[in-house]
């Protein structure tokens, strides 16, 4: 039993694969055709992930219109929207570079997913030869589909509440029943939550604490041995190369993250100015016993924002260092944050999504050599 190492979820999209995305937006090329494109994508990064040696992978998310809309929508642009949704939702976050990402908004009842992770997972295992991930979108997120203030006519919110809860279980049930191993919830909101920003109304509301409610209303539905395999992963957020709730301090997120049921956590660090600091509050906040589980800290090691690759060397003195506060037992290694957690995503840090894909396999190959070597180092080899 070595030290467990897994990714967070998404890849650069190929420059390929983006181009033939606008395509199908301006009515150019038709579903096959873009399908064509996200299967030679989705190869790829099964069989270059496979080749880093990494014990468990992706598809890095190649289908999916984005980490948050992969149920409701085809595109970012709004192809394919499910029926009670209109693109002119609130803003899910204002990055640091000035950009924004936005929801759709709720227009009606019932609310139900278009498509649920386990279609990704269908396909990626007729190609994987290693067990397989697959990250979710949290109930937390979706709930800001509804309107911040008011209500949707007819469809009170905590109606909407029930049949969210409802569709991420089944999105976590149907990705383990198509033979995901391990599922991760993306729950980048949660450290904005602890942010105000007068531009974005939703994150100065306190909303930290009704999140993880919610997220447990979903994560209490599974058993204890399935919860080992239930994962929350969390960061300040990582699209276009920028951020959007670093300076938010982990001392306001960590001791309510981790009254979130799961078995583990995927915490981005390796960006973290103050990592030790970070590392303590995981060793103290994480529990030993979540209702019949204990709760596995992977620590993030490599930053998918900047085109420098980490050493095997500095990924295993991270993981030693880490030690010192986490148990090595109740210790892991993860990227901070998916490669690019939106599908139109042009890395202009790394000068273009191709390249970006390119480095992203060389980091991903350093966690796993310097998680081996931090294994031995510490004698969990
Ligand atoms: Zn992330």
């Amino acid at each position: 039993m070595t030290i467990p190492t897994e990714n967070v979820g998404s890849l650069p999209r190929p420059a390929k694969l983006q181009t033939a995305i606008a395509d199908y937006d301006a009515g150019k090329i038709s579903r096959e055709e873009l399908k064509h494109e996200q299967d030679a994508a989705c190869l790829d990064s099964i069989k270059r992930m496979e080749a880093t040696g990494s014990p468990i992978v992706s598809d890095g998310e190649q289908r999916a219109s984005s980490f948050a809309t992969y149920p409701l929508t085809d595109t970012l642009a709004g192809t394919g929207l499910a029926p009670n949704l209109a693109t002119d939702g609130q803003y899910f976050a204002i990055f640091t570079d000035g950009h924004h990402r936005q929801l759709p908004r709720l227009t009606g009842g019932p609310f139900h997913y278009k498509t649920f992770a386990a279609e990704y997972v269908k396909e990626a295992v007729k190609i994987a030869t290693k067990p397989l991930k697959q990250a979710v979108i949290a109930p937390s997120m979706l709930s800001l589909l509804y309107p911040l203030d008011g209500k949707v006519d007819g469809y009170p919110r905590e109606r909407f509440l029930e049949d969210l809860c409802n569709e991420c279980e089944q999105d976590i049930r149907k990705c383990f029943d198509a033979g995901a191993k391990r599922i991760s919830i993306d729950f980048t909101e949660g450290r904005l939550a602890c942010r105000n920003d007068p531009r974005n109304p939703w994150t100065g509301r306190k909303m930290l604490e009704q999140f993880i409610e919610l997220n447990n209303r979903v994560i209490d539905r599974f058993s204890a041995v399935e919860r080992k395999n239930i994962g929350i992963h969390t960061c300040p957020g990582g699209d276009l190369d920028s951020t959007h709730s670093a300076d938010v301090d982990y001392a306001e997120l960590l001791p309510s993250m981790f009254m979130m049921n799961a078995g583990y956590f995927l915490i981005q660090l390796a960006s973290e100015k103050d990592k030790e600091r970070v590392y303590k509050m995981c060793g103290e906040h994480s529990r030993v016993d979540a209702n019949g589980i204990p709760q596995i800290c992977f620590i993030g090691v490599i930053d998918p924002l900047s085109p420098r690759v980490e050493t095997p060397e500095q990924v295993q003195a991270d993981l030693v260092t880490a030690a010192r506060y986490i148990p090595k037992e109740r210790l892991g290694s993860t990227d901070d944050c998916g490669f690019s957690p939106f599908s139109i995503d042009m890395k202009p840090k790394h000068g273009s999504p191709d390249v970006a894909r390119d480095i992203a396999f060389r980091k991903i190959a350093a966690r796993v050599k310097g998680t081996a070597m931090a294994s031995e180092k510490l004698g969990v080899a």
